[in-house]
């Protein structure tokens, strides 16, 4: 194809229908241009309004909306310098307020929690509203930019005296369990400089001394090394949980309750175990609390009252009325369902509710008492005993106790171990067998060791006692081995089944 030069003609074509041709194509050009020109500037305008957007979208992905503070991703874009620490608080309501009253008001809840959080002063700030975000739920991280270990405790225990205090939500009034964990510098971050990655790692020891405070003790923590440890061996717990129960991994043992008068075995208690494959024998003080934090205390409860009502009834088969008592979570006591389910177990087993107690601990009932005072009654209603464990450890009176529907008081072991050189253990024990009497309870007493210390508690009008004097708990075939070494109440030919005499 040959080019044509603009300017000038084509051989052969007239001079005036050029002039018309060339005009023509100014205008079209002219045209373009405009057009070109328009579309540019609109390009620019989109351009700034996508890089806006962009901003906004990077923004809003940094932010919680519900609280407009930075959310997890935010925080750990928060630069800490190199005494910087995190504290994560956890309130540990939401799921109450939201059980409750549902969960638009368990976001007021979230919000009257966030005023709290950035309306607080503390001196290590010098007076500056903290940066603060929310990780998830009712659960707050806080940076503290310039604070040594000590610092760093004392602003977390600010912190959470700020966020104790009653919050009202449409009226009902809730009181958080506050509990902070803080990770100051320290030698494991020697490495990590200021940024991003450090402060995950502040993060994450935080959330590491927060899980630490739910072993109970004190509620604000700071991280240790060995606290990593824990943290390692409770994930191994938590997830190896389900399949232990499976592979009967968990097991229950049984310890004999013995009446202080006729010195018979009237019962039993039921003591989870748990034969871990690498562990080794791990007791409940350690895999309990682990599972009430994950909910999977419910399983635990299920399992231990379906292997106790079993044994109460081969018991009952072989003609010995022993009770089983059961220790209950304050979690088990929120789930509504709970009574449906022992009278379902009680149904299956066939064995009268009376022959089954219910443990529940002292600091339990008094603290969630709206929410277990309910189930509590249902339960007594079916027939079942119910014991307060523990008693004297908490803050509760046995005036208190009177309100619940408890029949029994067990004295907490450690009153009754102290008995044989402690005066004042033998008064405390003396005025709560008292008190319980006069409050129609059957007073139990635990941690028995000493044959002076039965012998007292007797004297007392104690009415029942258990404790490594008379067995430790013992694996169910164990235990029926022991049995059968006692001496047998003869009883009637075809008499009902009676408790069995104990030599001891
Ligand atoms: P607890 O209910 O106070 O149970 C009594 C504890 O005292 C048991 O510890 C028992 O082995 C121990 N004990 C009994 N007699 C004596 C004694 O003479 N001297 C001493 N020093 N100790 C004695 P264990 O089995 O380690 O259980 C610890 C706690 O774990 C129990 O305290 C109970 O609160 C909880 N627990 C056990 N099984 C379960 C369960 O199935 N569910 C729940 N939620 N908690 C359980
Ligand atoms: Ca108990
Ligand atoms: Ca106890």
């Amino acid at each position: 194809m040959t080019r044509v030069p603009l300017a000038s003609a084509a051989p052969g074509v007239a001079q005036p229908t050029v002039l018309v041709l060339g005009g023509l194509l100014v205008l079209v050009l002219a045209g373009a241009v405009a057009g070109l020109l328009v579309a540019r500037s609109r390009r620019r305008r989109h351009d700034a309004a996508t890089a806006a957007l962009a901003e906004r979208l990077r923004r809003d992905a940094h932010r919680d909306a519900l609280t407009g503070l930075l959310n997890r991703e935010g925080f750990l874009h928060v630069v800490t310098g190199p005494r910087g620490a995190v504290a994560v608080v956890d309130l540990a309501l939401l799921g109450q307020v939201n059980d409750t009253l549902g969960h638009a008001r368990g976001e007021v809840f979230v919000r009257l929690a966030t005023e709290r959080l950035v309306g607080v002063r503390l001196p290590v700030l010098q007076g500056e509203a903290p940066v603060a975000a929310r990780l998830e739920g009712d659960t707050f991280a806080v940076l503290l930019p310039d604070v040594d270990g000590h610092e760093a405790h004392r602003a977390a225990e600010d912190l959470r005296e700020r966020l104790l205090a009653p919050y009202l939500v449409e009226g009902v009034r809730f009181e958080p369990p506050v509990v902070v964990g803080v990770a100051a510098d320290g030698p494991w971050l020697a490495d990590l400089p200021p940024g991003p990655e450090r402060t995950a790692a502040l993060l994450r020891r935080a959330d590491v001394a927060l899980a630490a405070t739910r072993d109970g003790g004190d509620p604000v923590r700071c991280y240790d090394p060995s606290m990593g440890e824990r943290a390692a061996r409770r994930l191994r717990l938590i997830r190896g949980f389900a399949a232990a129960v499976e592979r009967r991994d968990v097991r229950v043992d049984f310890q004999p309750v013995v009446s202080l008068g006729e010195r018979t075995v009237v019962g039993v208690e039921a003591l989870a175990r748990w034969d871990h494959p690498e562990l080794g024998l791990l007791l409940p003080d350690e895999f309990v609390p682990v599972l009430e934090a994950t909910g999977q205390i419910a399983d635990l409860t299920s399992f231990v009252l379906d292997e106790s009502l079993a044994a109460a009834r081969r018991w009952l088969d072989r003609g010995m009325r022993l009770s089983v008592a059961v220790n209950v979570s304050v979690g088990n006591l929120g789930t509504p369902g709970f009574p449906d389910e022992v009278a379902a177990l009680l149904a299956a087993h066939r064995v009268p509710a009376e022959l089954l107690t219910l443990e529940l601990t002292e600091s339990g009932v008094s603290s969630e008492r709206e929410v277990a005072l309910p189930v509590l009654r249902r339960l007594h209603a079916l027939g079942c005993h119910l014991a307060v464990d523990d008693f004297g450890t908490g803050q509760s009176s046995l005036a208190h106790l009177r309100r619940l529907p408890v029949d029994q008081v067990k004295i907490d072991k450690s009153f009754v171990l102290g008995m044989g050189t402690e005066y004042g253990d033998v008064a405390v024990v003396r005025a709560i067998v008292e008190m319980g009497h006069t409050l129609g309870l059957t007073v139990v007493a635990e941690g028995v060791e000493q044959a002076a210390v039965r012998s007292a508690l007797a004297e007392m009008g104690c009415d029942v006692a258990q404790g490594y004097l008379v067995s430790r708990p013992l694996p169910a075939h164990c235990f029926d081995t022991w049995l059968d070494s006692l001496d047998v109440l003869p009883g009637e030919p075809g008499a009902a089944p009676g408790p069995r005499t104990l030599i001891a």
